[in-house]
Order: C-alpha cells, then sequence, then structure tokens
C-alpha cells in the first residue's frame, strides 16, 4: 500500500491539484522504508523549469560524466533513455521526473534538491549559529545541537551492516562505497571492483537510487487507478 500525501493539493506548492485536468499523480519510493510514494502535482509546478529533473540534472548531482552514464545498464535501458540517433545535447535535456525537495532543520522549510543547504541558510536565517554536519546527513543545524546530533548521525555500511560516521573514513578505506550526496540522504553503495578494476554495479544502483528516491516519476493517468 501506497503512504499518501494528500492527493487533492499539490505536493509544492499547496494549491489544488484535482483530477486529470488540474493535477498529475507523481510517485517515489522512500528512502529510509523503501516503500512508493504518492503524492499529487498541480499544472503549474509539472510545467516548471526549475523543478524538471533532467539527464544534465543526474549527472551534475551523481558527479559521473555524462559520457560514462550509458555504461550504466539503469541508463541503457531502453526505458530510461538514449535512444538511438539522438544528439548528446538533447539527450541531456530529456527529462526524467520532477526533482525532489529535503527539509532545513532548522526552519523546517523544503529546499529544492539542488540548492545548496548553507544558501538556503544565508538566505533564510543568517542570524542562527548553525553547523554543517559532515558525518553523514550532510544537514545545517542549530549550533547548540551539535553535540547530540554528532553523537547518533553516520550512515549504515552496505557490506557490514554498522553505522559508522563518514570523517572517520571508513567508507574510503574499509568497506570502499559511494555515499549519497543529497542532503538528508544517509544510504551508501557498495564500490565491487573486478579484475579489471572496474565498479560491477555500486554506481549503477547509486544511479537508480537517485532516480527513483530523489526524482517523483510522473504517472499516467491510467496508472493511477
Ligand atoms: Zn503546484
Ligand atoms: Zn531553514
Ligand atoms: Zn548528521
Ligand atoms: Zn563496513
Ligand atoms: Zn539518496
Amino acid at each position: 500500500m501506497f503512504h499518501q500525501y494528500p492527493i487533492t493539493e499539490c505536493f509544492f506548492c499547496g494549491k489544488p491539484a484535482l483530477g486529470k485536468e488540474y493535477g498529475k499523480i507523481v510517485e517515489k519510493i522512500n528512502a529510509e522504508t523503501s516503500t512508493k510514494i504518492r503524492a499529487a502535482l498541480c499544472i503549474s509546478c509539472s510545467q516548471k523549469k526549475e523543478f524538471k529533473f533532467t539527464m544534465a540534472d543526474l549527472c551534475e548531482v551523481s558527479d559521473v560524466p555524462f559520457e560514462e552514464l550509458k555504461n550504466y545498464a539503469c541508463i541503457a535501458n531502453p526505458l530510461r533513455a538514449f535512444p538511438e540517433n539522438i544528439p548528446d545535447s538533447q539527450i541531456k535535456e530529456i527529462v526524467i521526473g520532477i526533482s525532489d525537495r529535503y527539509q532545513c532543520q532548522i526552519c523546517l522549510d523544503f529546499i529544492e534538491l539542488r540548492k545548496r543547504v548553507e544558501d538556503h541558510h544565508t538566505e533564510s536565517h543568517p542570524e542562527i549559529p548553525m553547523f554543517r554536519c559532515n558525518s553523514g546527513c550532510n544537514l545545517c543545524y542549530c549550533l547548540s545541537s551539535r553535540k547530540s546530533h554528532k553523537a547518533h548521525c553516520g550512515i549504515v555500511c552496505p557490506v557490514c551492516k554498522q553505522k559508522f560516521a563518514v570523517d572517520t573514513g571508513h567508507f574510503l578505506r574499509v568497506d570502499p562505497c559511494v555515499k549519497c550526496p543529497v542532503s538528508g540522504c544517509t544510504t551508501a553503495f557498495q564500490i565491487k571492483k573486478n579484475e579489471l578494476g572496474e565498479d560491477e554495479n555500486g554506481i549503477n544502483e547509486f544511479l537508480m537510487h537517485i532516480m527513483t528516491t530523489h526524482v517523483w516519476e510522473i504517472l499516467k493517468f491510467a496508472e493511477t487507478g
């Protein structure tokens, strides 16, 4: 079953988003519970350029160069992208879905995925002393909660299943992993090298994770039931 946001208002702007003519249904996976979530999106938000998450955005967020993207199964999948005979410039413009947002831990506002948490802080509440956590969550908190936050923040290692703060070096030296760079997300993927020194599927899982948990897929009305 789906955990649902109110399906009558737009998840992004709060305006009514009812039915086929005024709204769309979007769906993504909740990274913490691995269950699907649905929300409504109004037509005007669905058309906003800044909400659209493209192939070029995927390269930027994941730090995987565009030339390498098509080597990964989740991208080479014919349903996803890279139709033949289309120039790279057009492939970069392919819209994967609607960009997710993350929550500021100081004012609880939602911040657009590509916006840096520090920039939001400078614009919205520069007077509050804050720190940016480098243990794994990548979020900003009030300076006064530094100790209590750092005591429990970390990422569960996909290899040994124990929790480590990123700044301990565990994911570099002990069990090599790539950490999801999205603020608020504490997911990591194991980098498994084959005999040629190439990563076998950690990056593929990582790209798939970004596309399914940080990007809302716009459903066709027939699929929404
Ligand atoms: Zn809207
Ligand atoms: Zn804030
Ligand atoms: Zn943290
Ligand atoms: Zn480990
Ligand atoms: Zn993530």
